[in-house]
């Protein structure tokens, strides 16, 4: 049977841990709350430009704080992106990625180092990636699992249980991860924003199908009309996203009186066709990879910034933020420098090319995005294609290796040397989890709605 820590109903207590026995606990240590966004592309937001109004809270959130214009997710994947962020490792590192995979347990992760340090860990979700089998959870004290909810109902649990466990929140500071689903496809938001942005078109669509529609479709040509249904009833789902942050934000009172630094970022966007693919996972194309990322709290700065930022920089990111030392071994660049106004430069490890992203799913499809005299090119490795070159600010769906292959020959040099492209990576270890209670939920009926819109995670 599935054990999971907690019971769902988030209104106990958390497990803690003496406070006397946690490391001289700074006073003046910040709450920290992660939000993830399942499925939100960056462009979505009314602060990126967008032309629909769908994300007034998010706003806000970027005008009080420090907003990423090009932030990237590691993979389009659920999984392992939320592991790089989790642990400041690449994906080709920690080998977490579909159901068959596990994070080893000698890996550190963000929630067991702030855990060291005193901090009170929670977690809630909404998706079966986060299941305990898979491993990522290492650390987390309380976790608040909601995956097995409607899927209009989870983000309403997943509030309501933090709600509650930060009003008993001891006098240790908190760090939470709380994910949210309702982006994710099936597009199908509860009224209003079910019809927000698009009358209803039963003979296009049915919104609680959509899922089938996008199965049906990655590949293939779709009619614009319905291609304009299915963007407006994704669009009604961050609308309500965000109206469900907000009432998070507006009710978290969390009841050790400490300040509190959020972020709020995605695992990966979503494709409408702009490069002939519709929904997650597989290619590596910018609608997939930009995600957003907003951070607020002491002593961050209020701006936007174009500094590059990725999922394996939040960890370093963090502890510089908390002033908490760095383990061993993180891959990822602190952004304390844009998020405190400080203005020292990032580091830029790999000469000739900077601002370096690594993306990764499979040995078969990867890329790596690096600036090149002022240019930013993204060389990518999809499976049955040639290597490719791209333009990323300029034309991302042309390839351009013919006209700039110095520019690649120095991206593939890098994946090389972060060795993307060697297969031996692949057998490093990882180990299968155990799959046994997937089985079991299927054979309850449980897992029809919930493989059916994650089949492509
Ligand atoms: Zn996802």
């Amino acid at each position: 049977m599935l054990v999971f820590i907690l019971s769902c109903t988030g209104s106990e207590p958390a497990e803690t841990v003496a406070d006397a026995d946690m490391p001289s606990l700074r006073p003046d240590l910040p709450n920290v709350v992660l939000v993830s966004m399942d499925t939100l592309r960056a462009d979505r937001l009314s602060a990126a430009g967008y032309h629909r109004d769908t994300t007034p809270f998010l706003d806000e959130r970027a005008a009080a704080g420090m907003m990423f214009r090009r932030a990237y997710s590691q993979a389009p994947s659920t999984l392992i992106t939320h592991t790089s962020m989790f642990t400041s490792l690449l994906p080709q590192v920690h080998q977490v990625r579909g159901h068959n995979r596990k994070l080893e347990e000698s890996r550190l992760t963000l929630a067991e180092h702030l855990a060291a340090q005193g901090y009170a860990t929670y977690m809630s979700f909404s998706s079966l990636r986060f299941m305990p089998e898979i491993g990522i959870n290492q650390g987390f004290e309380t976790v608040n699992p909601f995956w097995d909810r409607p899927k209009n109902k989870r983000g309403v649990n997943v509030t309501d249980a933090f709600h509650a466990y930060a009003a008993e929140a001891s006098e240790r500071p908190v760090f939470a991860f709380l994910h949210y689903f309702e982006v994710h496809a099936p597009y199908n938001p509860p009224e209003p924003y079910l019809t927000r942005y698009h009358a209803p078109r039963p003979d296009l669509l049915d919104p609680r199908h959509s899922i089938e529609y996008l199965d049906a479709n990655r590949l293939t040509p779709i009619p614009v009309e319905t291609l304009n249904y299915l963007e407006a009833l994704y669009d009604g789902g961050v609308a309500y996203l965000d109206a469900e942050l907000r009432r998070l934000h507006a009710g978290t009172a969390i009841a050790n009186g400490r300040p509190t630094i959020w972020i709020f970022t995605a695992d990966h966007g979503e494709e409408f066709k702009e490069q002939g693919y519709l929904g997650h996972s597989t290619w590596m194309h910018e609608e997939l990879l930009r995600v957003p990322l907003v951070v607020t709290g002491p002593g961050i700065v209020t701006g936007q910034t174009d500094a590059i930022a990725q999922s394996v920089d939040l960890f370093p990111t963090l502890l510089d933020l908390l002033q908490l030392p760095h383990p061993e071994g993180l891959q990822g660049r602190s952004l304390a420098s844009p998020l405190t106004g400080s203005g020292a430069p990032l580091d830029q490890p790999w000469p000739g090319v900077s601002d370096v992203v690594p993306f990764y799913e499979n040995t078969k499809n990867w890329a790596v995005a690096g600036t090149i005299d002022g240019q930013r090119f993204k060389l990518v490795q999809q499976e049955g294609r040639e290597l490719a070159l791209h333009r990323v600010d300029v034309d991302p769906g042309r390839d351009v290796m013919t006209k700039h292959q110095p520019q690649a020959a120095a991206l593939h040099a890098i994946a090389e040397q972060i060795k993307i492209s060697r297969k031996k990576l692949r057998e490093s270890g990882a180990r299968d989890a155990n799959i046994d209670e997937l089985d079991m939920l299927r054979s309850m009926g449980y897992l029809d709605e919930i493989e059916a819109a994650e089949s492509h995670e």
